[in-house]
């Protein structure tokens, strides 16, 4: 495994900001991990940043530490019952790939998460979600590398601590684990989730009378080719904020000043708004200052358009999240990571 130093990291984040790395490192196995957190320079406690498909940061600055790309690979059945097929995936896998793997095997849970960008590693740490469905909903457990340990460690559903877009590796066990596997839980016989956003609508368009895990992922596919805006044109990491949840008796409230205000109402009576929308309220959405803006197709998406810089992105994001609070006394959140 090579070490490399001051390294651009463009290549390596779907916003295609163009910091460095003061130090880099591929590893494509575990005693390579172990070997990287025993070299002498990681024991001086410099920052190590793991990354996989680099798809959900945004990164605002050189970074002064190791950045390590995860590329372990590896897809494998390790057991099954009667209902399910428990299916372990390496974490540097890319994550439609194995929605693929899934897909042509017949094995339910993960189509509704196709075409979402990035490594299997990184999936239960932001715990993804797409159509009704969050990896949450198939995960079994996974195996990650305590850094300062040095030793791998079992974690079930239950010690992720699982919610919307977060789990224990993004809260209180931050830059603690490298997770290194993931094992999914799929269903035989599918439950298939066609009532979020437009999969119905495009299924009729597909001409689809029989329901198949296959149709539903291609219906997936086709919605999000045709509304989010490709990485590898103009640079983004998808959603830039989470969606807010606010109590029902501040959404009907909301609603007598904007009629038209967008929100789904959860089973515990809370309301999710839809970020988009009162970002888009406000203006923003088309918006461009140099080379970083607000999608014109899908305002929850910032980009860069060319030679943004990170700072400038962040920025963008403040001032929106401003105006969205001036306006509906909603505190945005930023999903994407700020490194
Ligand atoms: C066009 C587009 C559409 C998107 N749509 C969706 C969507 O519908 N739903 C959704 O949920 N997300 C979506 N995303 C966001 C992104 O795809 C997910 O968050 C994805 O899981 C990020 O994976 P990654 O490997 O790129 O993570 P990275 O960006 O490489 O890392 C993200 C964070 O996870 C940490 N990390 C990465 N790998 C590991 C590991 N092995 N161990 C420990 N920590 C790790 C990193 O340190 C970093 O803090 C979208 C992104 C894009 C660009």
């Amino acid at each position: 495994m090579q070490i490399q130093e001051n390294i651009s990291l463009k290549l390596y984040n779907t916003f295609g900001i163009n910091a460095t790395a003061r130090y880099f490192a591929k590893f494509t196995s575990l005693s390579e991990l172990n070997e990287l957190f025993h070299l002498e320079f990681s024991n001086k406690e410099i920052p190590t940043l793991v990354l996989g498909g680099g798809s959900n940061i945004l990164l605002t600055q050189d970074y002064s530490g190791l950045v390590a790309i995860n590329e372990m690979q590896g897809i494998e059945v390790i057991n099954q019952d009667t209902l399910h097929v428990y299916v372990r995936a390496a974490a540097g896998e890319n994550w439609h790939r194995l929605v693929v793997y899934c897909v042509e095997n017949n094995l339910a849970g993960v189509e509704n998460l196709s075409l979402i960008w990035g490594s299997v590693g990184a999936s239960p740490m932001q715990n993804i979600g797409a159509y009704g469905v969050e990896v949450k909903d198939v995960f079994y457990q996974l195996e990650a590398y305590n850094i300062k340990e040095k030793k791998t460690q079992v974690f079930s559903a239950k010690d992720c601590e699982f919610g919307y877009r977060e789990s224990v590796f993004k809260r209180k066990y931050k830059g603690q684990f490298v997770i290194t596997s993931v094992t999914f839980k799929l269903n035989k016989k599918p439950v298939f989730n066609t009532s979020y956003g437009a999969i119905q609508q495009e299924l009729d368009k597909m001409g689809v009378h029989e329901l198949s895990i296959a149709a539903i992922s291609q219906a997936v596919i086709n919605i999000r080719q045709s509304k989010l805006p490709d990485p590898k044109e103009i640079g983004n990491a998808g959603s830039f904020f989470k969606n807010p949840t606010i109590s029902k008796q501040q959404f009907e409230k909301l609603q007598t000043e904007f009629p038209a205000i967008v929100g789904y109402i959860a089973k515990d009576n809370t309301v999710k708004v839809a970020a988009g929308w009162m970002i888009e309220q406000c203006g923003w959405k088309g918006y461009k200052k140099g080379d970083a803006g607000c999608h014109s197709k899908q305002a929850l998406v910032l980009a860069n358009y060319g030679n943004a810089k990170g700072i400038d992105i962040y920025n963008l994001s403040t001032e929106i999240m401003h105006s969205v609070e001036a306006k509906f006394g909603i505190i945005l959140e930023r999903e994407v990571n700020i490194i």
